[in-house]
């Protein structure tokens, strides 16, 4: 059982202003794929670092399993880790690249051939063994990097930004790839990623940073849906949740919506053009294919509104808008918090 247990973990570094993780706490089930999320230098890394013990807390504990790992070695946690920078050995096959980990725990030479066969198969690196990294591609090389982390069979796997290299297609393709090695493999997994597409994609679970603190965790769909914060709703989704300031009573009932004290938020699929409800005026029109997104400046101020492909407007349209009053969500507009509805 390789359940993860990080509870109230701090981390200062000296001549920093704020804290890098500040009073976090997450657990991860066995075998459970959590992704955390968030913009560059929230604290991923730093909590990833530590969970590998490669960064010593300041305070709060780790739990693997039933052991406290807090103070103990890399070596003696029973974790692999995959870095951003994929950091294969350029004088080494890839068989030996895949086996290092296995030789370095002074693995018996049957085994690490078995087992190196195992995770070429599962990354198809079979063709490739022979060869030196620098005559792999780039999604080649990665492939190489999680091999040699899922060959040494640790209960916990750790990876920071795996895909952050690859362009834009292979991220993609390797990404649903990844997804299903590691289900494969059941590992516990925690992944770090500041790509929100990305985060949603792979986790049974994310967990949103901010400034050093999670500010929200819970399946993908309901932290897309119910941000517990406007960040939340911010940072995932593309194009972001909108916000605008309106009056309580009337959020009940769109048609009637007037400008006041509540921040409201909204998603761009849950506008639709209709005859009843917000005037506006279409300022940019952008076809993506699957379907058209719609600038539509408003009362309100301006409303992103995701329409079908096919929708017929074009700039200074006047369009009537019409928010799905169930998609609605409520928050304070000082604290950014999430209003209960
Ligand atoms: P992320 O991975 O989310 O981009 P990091 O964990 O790398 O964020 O960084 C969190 C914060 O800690 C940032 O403010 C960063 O500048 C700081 N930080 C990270 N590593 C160090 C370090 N070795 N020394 C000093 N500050 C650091
Ligand atoms: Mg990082």
């Amino acid at each position: 059982m390789s359940r993860i247990v990080i509870s109230s973990l701090v981390k200062s570094y000296p001549s920093a202003q704020r804290r890098a993780t500040d009073d976090v706490s997450l657990e991860v089930a066995d075998g459970e794929f959590v992704v955390l999320v968030g913009p560059s230098g929230c604290g991923k890394t730093t909590l990833l670092r530590m969970v590998a013990g490669l960064e010593r807390p300041d305070g709060g504990s780790i739990h693997i399993g039933d052991r406290d790992v807090t103070s103990l070695s890399p070596q003696r946690r029973d974790v692999s880790m995959v870095f951003q920078s994929y950091a294969i050995f350029p004088h080494m096959r890839v068989r030996q690249n895949i086996a290092f980990g296995l030789a370095m725990r002074k693995t018996p030479a049957a085994e690490v051939n078995r087992r190196v066969a195992e995770a070429a198969e599962l990354l198809q690196l079979n063709d490739l063994l022979d060869r030196f990294p620098s005559q792999l591609s780039g999604g080649q090389r990665q492939r190489v990097a999680v091999a040699r982390a899922i060959v040494v069979d640790a209960g916990v796997l750790l990876m920071d930004e795996p895909l952050s290299n690859l362009d834009a297609l292979l991220r993609l393709q390797f990404r649903a790839e990844l997804k299903k090695i590691v289900r494969q493999i059941g590992a516990t997994t925690l992944y770090v990623t500041h790509d929100q597409a990305e985060a949603m994609s792979l986790g049974d679970r994310v967990a949103v940073m901010r400034d050093g603190r999670i500010v929200q965790a819970g399946d993908p769909l309901t932290v897309y849906n119910y941000p517990a914060h406007r960040f939340v709703g911010d940072f995932l989704g593309a194009p972001p949740m909108n916000f605008f300031l309106a009056e309580p009573g009337a959020v009940g009932a769109p048609d009637s919506l007037k400008l006041g004290k509540v921040l409201v938020g909204v998603r761009a699929e849950n506008i639709a053009l209709g005859t009843e409800g917000i005037p506006g005026t279409v300022e940019v029109v952008e076809p993506t294919g699957a379907s058209t997104l719609l600038t539509v400046a408003t009362s309100f101020g301006t409303l992103k509104v995701q329409a079908p492909p096919a929708v017929q407007t074009a700039p200074d349209d006047r369009v009537t808008l019409r928010l799905d009053p169930a998609a609605l969500r409520l928050f304070d507009p000082e604290t950014g918090l999430a209003l209960a509805t």
